[in-house]
């Protein structure tokens, strides 16, 4: 699959507000790919990605990255004593002291300096070289549904780590380098002070040997899954009789629910039975037709999940 194929699944499937941007730090000797431009004026890592993400593709030698902590982070060049010392932070009244601001530094995902000569950033779909990390911009149930798809993948949970400083640079492009691994960001000061990031958007980054396979996952999520979720199939059946009393019986015990197959819609399908986690529900044949019986009403824990799976809103509990 190649990176056009893979941003409009990734666009489809997720309902992309943005271009998920690819990133490559240049090893020494490499050239600067066609169909980049370097930046009229320096831009810190973080506004970068805000440009390539509508569309940019940029070439980012040290002279124009205009954030000294970022491109001494992405290891293009040396950081000064003073940011090194973590007096800055004291003085933005970010951290308490100066042992609190070097622990966070020595801590903090770095490259050498002199590691790479350039960053470049496009969208995904224009990229002239090959990324090293994809960055997206997202909604919280957006990145829900990546994280969801690398577990689909994989079977396994996201391990991140992260802060609220150093963003774009540190967590979203080094440590996702340095380990291989998904990294979630939700902005620093910088990146959300010199930036148009939206109060309720995040970012999160793939590095690019898991990029397929992730997208392929997302694309068998989006048959079933994403729709359904976006639907919000069940919440209405049971917003609707929120504030209702729960019915009990006169001995104090939990009354039967009450549920009711339509038997004109019914067509039979199952799939309340395969769902229903207590085995309330069977199919059974009825004058030669399949169609669903309820067995064990008793049972039911009235999840409602029979009712949202239900293709033809065949069935009501009361
Ligand atoms: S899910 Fe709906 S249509 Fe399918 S068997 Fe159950 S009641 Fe019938
Ligand atoms: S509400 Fe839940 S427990 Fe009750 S029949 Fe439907 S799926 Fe089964």
């Amino acid at each position: 699959m190649n990176y056009q194929e893979m941003t409009k699944i990734l666009k489809e499937a997720l309902n992309l507000r943005w271009d998920p941007v690819a990133v490559r730090l240049m090893r020494p000797g490499e050239e600067q790919p066609a169909g980049t431009i370097e930046p009229s004026i320096p831009l810190r890592h973080c506004q970068s990605l805000k440009i390539a993400r509508r569309g940019n593709s940029l070439y980012m030698p040290p002279r124009s990255h205009a954030c000294p902590d970022g491109s001494g982070i992405l290891g293009l060049t040396e950081m000064s004593a003073k940011l090194r010392s973590g007096d800055l932070y004291l003085l933005f009244k970010k951290l308490p002291s100066l042992e609190i601001a070097q622990k966070m530094i020595a801590s903090r995902p770095e490259f050498p300096a002199g590691s790479y000569e350039a960053t470049l950033v496009a969208p995904l779909d224009e990229a002239q070289f090959d990324p090293d990390v994809v960055i997206f911009t997202l909604y919280p149930e957006q990145a829900m549904w990546l994280c969801c798809a690398q577990t689909y993948a994989t079977g396994e949970r996201q391990n991140f780590q992260t802060s609220g400083f150093n963003s774009a640079c540190a967590d979203l492009v080094v440590k996702t380098m340095k380990n291989g691994q998904m990294n979630i960001s939700f902005g620093c000061y910088g990146a959300r002070a010199s930036s148009d990031i939206n109060d309720f958007e995040l970012y999160l980054s793939i590095p690019v040997a898991q990029l397929e396979a992730i997208v392929q996952a997302l694309q068998k999520l989006g048959q079933k899954s994403i729709p359904e979720e976006r639907r919000k199939i069940y919440m209405h059946p049971v917003m609707d009789k929120i504030g209702q009393r729960r019915p009990e019986s006169t001995a104090g015990s939990v009354r039967i629910p009450d549920i009711f197959v339509d038997k004109e819609l019914c067509n039979g399908c199952g799939l309340c039975e395969a769902f229903c986690p207590a085995s309330v529900l069977k199919l059974t044949v009825e004058n030669g037709v399949e169609i669903i019986e309820v067995v064990q009403p008793e049972l039911c824990s009235l999840c409602y999940t029979c009712v949202g799976q239900c293709p033809e809103l065949a069935i009501q509990i009361r």
